[in-house]
């Protein structure tokens, strides 16, 4: 089964995939991670933000895997071409160079391709921006997570705090946010935007655990069955 979780930056996406995916006994993908990988790989190599080519390149071509934490089941560290990246994927620098990148069409021909082959090993909770639309249209649990802007620049910048990347701004966060949306939507391939089958959820005022279980429960009534353990 797939559970797919699209909607903008900031609007909990990881912390709910990764907690469904606990819950449920699923593995988790966060596409948003592998965008981030080629825009660092391109970065570092001196390519300029506008090569499709030369950054197509690389998504074809730069190995993207995840590692664990020891005792943690779902999948936290990022590598390229085995360096690892965790961290210096998340700065306010990648948050900026990651929209324009992953509106290259064959850099996301190359992720999705490689999307779709990890997706189809078992059951998956992916989080993203076109999944439910594009990469797994056939999904059984199609999820749109929304949150207000101020909302998602709020939790963006503990979120940066906790990861230790460095307080930054709040005004700057939610213009910075604001400008990823609006590329991510208006982007000519596979733009931000719900599956029309997909369940819409504002996570603005509710609590998070009560997100993530109104997923469970859809993923329960679309077949998964919970494991004992976490019942
Ligand atoms: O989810 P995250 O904020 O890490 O994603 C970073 C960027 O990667 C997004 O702003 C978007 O430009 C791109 N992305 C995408 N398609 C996905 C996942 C992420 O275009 N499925």
């Amino acid at each position: 089964m797939i559970i797919a979780i699209d909607g903008p930056s900031g609007a909990g996406k990881s912390t709910v995939a990764k907690a469904v995916a606990k819950k449920m006994g699923f593995s988790c993908l966060d596409t948003g991670a592998m965008y981030r990988a080629v825009a660092w790989r391109g970065i570092q190599d001196g390519i300029a933000l506008e090569d499709a080519e030369a950054l197509g390149e690389i998504a074809r071509t730069c190995p993207i895997s995840f590692g664990h934490v020891e005792g943690d089941p779902v999948p936290r560290r990022v590598f390229i071409d085995g360096q690892e990246i965790t961290e210096a994927i998340r700065t306010a620098e990648i948050d900026r160079a990651v929209s324009p990148v992953s509106a290259i069409p064959s850099v996301r021909e190359a992720l999705v391709d490689q999307q779709r082959r990890i997706g189809s090993e078992g059951n998956y909770v992916i989080e993203g921006r076109d999944i439910g639309t594009v990469v797994f249209p056939q999904a059984e649990v199609k999820i749109f997570l929304t949150a207000s802007d101020e909302e998602r620049a709020h939790r963006r910048v503990r979120q940066n705090v906790d990861r230790g990347v460095g307080h930054i701004d709040y005004d700057v966060v939610l213009e910075d946010l604001r400008q990823r949306d609006k590329r991510d939507s208006s982007r000519a391939t596979s733009p931000l935007k719900p599956a029309e089958d997909a369940h819409h959820i504002d996570s603005t005022d509710q609590y998070i655990e009560d997100v993530i279980e109104e997923i469970c429960s859809l993923a329960e009534a679309a077949g998964a069955v919970r494991p004992k353990a976490q019942e």
